[in-house]
């Protein structure tokens, strides 16, 4: 297993767990420290995905991490990142041990975890995933992130483009009246 950040292919195990069909390993690298996880499991038959309009489809990895690199694109991540949320995604659909999912599980599941890893990323892709069909929508997704947001925790510029300009408050249609009074 090549870490993820330097590509050496010794690490030690400095954790695992069992969760029923799979084992979840945090390696260290031994030469550069970079902690990271692995999953450990048996493999059986092929995940299908059950699209919106009923259609089914093999799961497709690589579609998954394209779509991950659309959010993603330009931000300050590593490429090992991406890599590795897919992997964690791929972890909790196989410890839900089904064999079809839905895709609008994947997209929640996407969702949450671009959520933590850089909240630029995550609006991309709720953007298209949800369909906003409008900037009102896209402004109360923003709206709801800032409020549900740490203060403190905005060290890393992530909202720097939300923070350049004041997000116009959700304002209720009021029409002036006209006329007498
Ligand atoms: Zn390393």
């Amino acid at each position: 297993m090549k870490c993820p950040q330097c590509q050496n292919d010794h690490s030690r195990v400095v954790d695992s767990r069992d969760s029923g069909d799979s084992v979840r390993r945090r390696r260290q690298c031994s030469e550069c420290s970079e902690r990271f996880t692995t999953y450990e499991r048996v493999h059986t038959r092929a995940l299908r995905v059950a699209k919106l309009d009923g259609r089914r489809e093999e799961y497709d990895r690589e579609k998954l991490v394209a779509s991950l690199h659309k959010a993603c694109a330009k931000r300050p991540l590593a490429m090992a990142s991406i890599e590795r949320l897919a992997d964690e995604i791929e972890a909790e659909l196989a410890n839900a041990g089904r064999l079809e999912v839905r895709s609008s599980i994947i997209g929640e599941l996407v969702m949450d975890k671009l959520k933590e890893l850089d909240r630029v990323a995550y609006i991309r892709f709720a953007s298209v995933y949800r369909d906003f069909s409008d900037v009102e929508s896209f402004i109360d997704a923003a709206n709801a992130l800032l409020e549900g947001q740490d203060a403190t925790v905005d060290d890393s510029g992530q909202m720097s483009f939300l923070d350049n300009r004041k997000l116009p408050r959700h304002r209720g249609r009021r029409r002036l009246k006209s006329g007498a009074q």
